[in-house]
């Protein structure tokens, strides 16, 4: 792997990080829900960073000088990735984004702040000349059309790249 991990030695409260073992898995068993929200190489992360990898690509990963401590960061492209849980991150009309049914008001909270905090991250990032590209987990489930789709983001015009610019 060409990526290195910064040492983390402040830990945001909002934003639990863990040691930076790749290989950790993701486990059910896992119920602390805070610690799910923006838990570090999770799986889908670790399958965005192996595509990039493939592609070619150098990056960093979890930046913590940055706003939000993006997952993936690319400097040579000026261009940061977020890699997304659907269900905790609100993907809009996917599938894994469904709300809970027991405490609903407790749940539409917690979306709306997490929601809100993704805004405001990539708000940051775009003012500091940054192109910011969100990778949704149900992405990372097709090797094939994500490399595609994260080809695409190192390629002129590409929509979402531009956003804010
Ligand atoms: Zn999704």
């Amino acid at each position: 792997m060409t990526d290195r991990h910064d040492k983390q030695d402040k830990n945001d409260a909002v934003e639990p990080s863990f040691d930076g073992h790749e290989d950790r898995p993701i486990t059910a068993g896992r119920s602390a829900l805070m610690a799910r929200i923006r838990s570090k190489n999770t799986q889908p992360e670790m399958i965005v960073r192996r595509a990039l990898h493939s592609l070619g690509k150098r990056f960093r990963v979890h930046r913590t000088d940055l706003p939000g401590s993006p997952d993936i960061v690319l400097p040579r492209h000026r261009i940061v990735v977020f890699v997304h849980g659907c269900f905790w991150h609100r993907h809009p009309g996917c599938r894994l984004s469904s709300v809970p049914k027991t405490r609903v008001n407790f749940w539409t909270e917690k979306f709306e702040l997490n929601v809100q905090r993704d805004v405001r991250k990539a708000a940051a990032l775009q003012a500091l000349g940054w192109r910011v590209v969100t990778v949704w987990e149900c992405e990372t489930r097709h090797r094939e059309s994500l490399i595609l789709s994260l080809e695409g983001i190192f390629h002129e015009g590409w929509r979402l790249g531009t956003a804010g610019r």
